[in-house]
């Protein structure tokens, strides 16, 4: 079989006294080759969080304050980002683009952006790619005047509602579902905004959590289910809205509350309006993924803190998986809550063995396991100090492919590490997820595919834990019922298009 040819044939500069080697040139042309494949990969191992969106109303500076909220946001979505902002003649304007909220927006384009209301929106794509097209929000002027929209979720039945607007008529500029919205509400027969929202809302299946303008008004809106979540505060005499708290703390925003599944409100600055609660669902299941993995730990969703919620994972998990070891420690960052509950509990030392690469974005699905070693050697290296001749408890969030976790046990057992004991803060995933966040196929799941043991023996650890789905939904029993789909195949919302046949399996199209 022959091996593909990945050098970059980069010029090979060897210090004159040293001896020329043989050995030396494939080295740094295999390097080169996996960094140029690292610069052009698309692909992620991990399950992503899909969107955040932020609402700004009666605030001056309006898409200044919103550009801040995005980028406290900007772990729920880093593929494209935008700002729009509408000023006091209920004019929109927009900004949007690919890549980070930093690297988008300059101080010049937010001064091209006036108003006191404004609503922003960052995403990771899933179909349609991080085509621009599909970055929001999405704005159009239709007869009541400018409309944008921003959404986090995935609707269960937007091919379906998108091949019914076609027939009709409608012409799509994107391929993401949130823009049948646009449409359900520009088509609607009703005579009042409030009325065409509320209209088009009740033809929606699935995950949303929505900003929307109309003129300068501010428009949020939770699915009945609340899948994803959004928080109300205040700032001045006007209000914000946003899909975790930690982006109100970095305007310092005061929290309100939560908004609710089902509720629709109207919001003039000052003013907040209950306008209506959709027709309840017959159960409430906000994503318990969020407190697993997704949310950021110094947020609170549906009263509970992040934080806290990981550090009860962890300390279930000490109890319900002991081990006899020396030390504790996380995969940084997202196990770091649970991983200190899970030394608090066992009294085991909590270390820092792994260290992250912060500026390392993605990981990267390789052909073959050396390739995906090396991506994960990118963004985790073991402290050999803590790690050498000492038996490890290493606590991950959550194990979906697993591929990355293979990696890092085997830099643990180079970095010397006697025993490893593996324990993970969720129960297996064993279901791909259709209400907003972007998980494999079932067949890849690693957690449907195989045992625990077999697992245990993939990875190549000493022992294995999860955390039982008992336990993780007693730990945060107060806060709940939550959807645990992706871990019981527990759907709570109609599979529409899945069933009919609209959708992929893989990839939900996403907000
Ligand atoms: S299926 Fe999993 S990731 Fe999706 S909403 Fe439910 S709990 Fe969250």
């Amino acid at each position: 079989m022959r091996v593909p040819d990945r050098t970059l044939h980069l010029p090979v500069v060897r210090p004159s006294a040293q001896p020329e080697t043989e050995a030396e040139e494939p080295d740094i042309g295999a390097r080169a080759g996996q960094a140029r494949d690292i610069l052009t990969s698309e692909l992620d191992p991990l399950p992503r969080e899909e969107c955040g969106v932020f609402g700004v109303s009666g605030v001056p500076a309006a898409a200044e304050l919103t550009f801040l909220g995005l980028y406290a946001l900007q772990h729920r979505g880093q593929e494209s980002g935008g700002i729009c902002a509408v000023d006091a003649d209920g004019t929109a304007r927009v900004r949007k683009g690919l890549g980070l909220v930093a690297d988008i927006f300059s101080a010049d384009d937010l001064n091209q952006l006036p108003g006191d209301t404004a609503l922003g929106h960052v995403r990771y794509s899933t179909a349609g790619g991080s085509r621009i097209q599909n970055a929001q929000p999405i704005v159009v002027r239709y007869a009541q005047g400018d409309l944008a929209i921003a959404h986090n979720g995935n609707l269960t039945n937007g091919n379906e509602l998108r091949n019914r607007l076609v027939e009709e008529g409608a012409l799509f500029q994107t391929t993401s579902d949130s823009e049948v919205m646009v449409h359900l509400i520009a088509r609607s027969r009703h005579d009042s905004v409030e009325a065409q929202i509320d209209d088009a809302l009740t033809h929606l299946e699935g995950a949303f959590s929505l900003v929307i303008t109309v003129g300068d008004t501010l428009y949020a809106a939770v699915d009945p289910r609340g899948f994803r979540p959004l928080v109300l505060g205040r700032l001045g005499s006007g209000h914000i809205v946003a899909s975790e708290t930690c982006a109100l703390d970095i305007i310092d925003a005061e929290f309100i509350r939560d908004i609710e599944p089902g509720e629709v409100l109207r919001i003039r600055g000052p003013k907040v309006e209950r306008l209506r609660s959709l027709p309840p669902a017959p159960r409430q299941a906000p994503c318990v993924f969020e407190l697993v993995y997704f949310a950021r730990p110094d947020s609170r969703l549906w009263g509970v803190s992040v934080d806290r919620s990981r550090r009860a994972f962890g300390r279930r998990l000490a109890v319900e998986h002991p081990a006899e070891a020396d030390c504790v420690f996380a995969v940084p960052d997202s196990a770091n809550s649970a991983a200190l509950g899970y030394a608090e509990e066992s009294g085991i030392p909590y270390e820092l063995g792994l260290l992250r690469n912060h500026y390392v974005g993605r990981t990267f699905i390789k052909p073959s396991q050396a390739d995906r070693d090396f991506g994960a050697r990118m963004k985790y290296n073991p402290v050999r100090e803590v790690v050498k001749d000492r038996r490890v408890v290493v606590v991950d969030d959550s194990l979906v492919r697993g591929t990355t976790s293979t990696s890092l046990v085997k830099f643990l057992r180079a970095a010397g590490a006697k025993e490893v004991h593996f324990r993970i803060a969720s129960p297996p995933v064993t279901n791909p997820c259709f209400y907003g966040i972007d998980m494999p196929s079932k067949e890849e799941l690693v957690g449907s595919a195989h045992s625990v043991e077999e697992i245990r023996a993939l990875l190549g650890v000493d022992s294995l834990g999860y955390l039982s789905l008992e336990g993780m939904l007693e730990c945060v029993e107060d806060f709940g019922p939550f959807c645990d789909a992706c871990f019981s195949g527990n759907y709570t919302a109609p599979l529409v298009d899945a069933e009919r046949g609209l959708a992929s399996l893989v990839n939900p199209p996403g907000c």
